[in-house]
């Protein structure tokens, strides 16, 4: 018999599975994503109480898959916060949404992350604090190229290699970044502000990330060029984008779609 182990976890989503059972992708701290079965979790709600809605953030004890292959079992399931706020609030609701569509694209299954799964955690405390939860979740975003292996040179040029001066860069992600205006001429640009903005957000201390003065239009073009990125490299646009109430100041379609 496979042994069970304690692990925690955010429920990133959840389907029904048969007759009475649901089947829930977590994101978790010792075992990055995995899926696991809620027995019993359609058929009675109290098995689980509020344990498996969106977002919540578990201390649970997970019964991995025989032989390797399959599902995991949540054993058993104890709600160690959650965010009321975030299920209240529509914009706040799918900025969440995104960041879970992010972590299920972008993670293998049982490939365990802890710091993205840490990375996870702040995101979710600070869509749920009052203000602006948006900024929040555009350093998840550029973090998350990171973790992934993606992050762009956000400063220096993706085809010479030298640190691009000027005001503008050129959108290369065919190069896996920017290019200076050298090396790329003709294509789309962005602003240096914003790229250098996107370098402090990813790279800095997640307790200095608040102290970056950002307009509402370097905002604008910063989410644009980050979704850009994470089109490109997912192959394909993500869902929750498109339900984002956000100002482009860059037209989206104006960057180069995947190849
Ligand atoms: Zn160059």
């Amino acid at each position: 018999m496979p042994e069970s182990a304690k692990d925690q976890a955010i429920v990133i989503a959840g389907r029904d599975l048969g007759e009475s059972d649901r089947l829930i992708t977590l994101f978790t701290a010792l075992n990055g994503k995995v899926l696991a079965v809620a027995k019993g979790a359609k058929r009675s709600r109290k098995r689980f109480a509020n344990a498996l809605e969106p977002f919540t953030r578990l201390d649970l004890v997970l019964v991995p898959p025989r032989n390797g292959t399959g599902f995991f079992r949540i054993d058993s399931a104890e709600i160690k916060g959650c965010f009321p706020v975030i299920l209240e609030d529509v914009q706040r609701f799918f900025l969440a949404s995104l960041c879970c569509e992010l972590v299920d694209k972008w993670t293998r299954d049982a490939d365990p992350q802890l710091e993205l799964y840490r990375l996870l955690v702040w995101t979710f405390e600070e869509i749920a604090r009052p203000g602006e939860a948006r900024r929040a979740v555009l350093v998840f975003q550029a973090r998350l190229l990171g973790h992934a292996g993606y992050a762009p040179a956000w400063t220096r040029c993706a085809l010479c290699g030298n640190e691009i001066r000027g005001a503008v860069a050129r959108m290369r992600l065919d190069k896996g970044g920017f290019a200076c205006a050298h090396c790329a001429p003709g294509d789309g640009f962005v602003s240096m502000g914003a790229l250098k903005g996107l370098e402090f957000l990813q790279q800095r201390p997640l307790v200095h990330v608040g102290r970056l003065g950002i307009t509402d239009s370097q905002f604008a073009e910063s989410w644009s060029i980050v979704r850009a990125l994470h089109r490109y490299h997912l192959g394909e646009d993500v869902f929750s984008y498109g339900l984002i109430a956000c100002p482009t100041k860059t037209p989206h379609a104006a960057f180069p779609t995947p190849a």
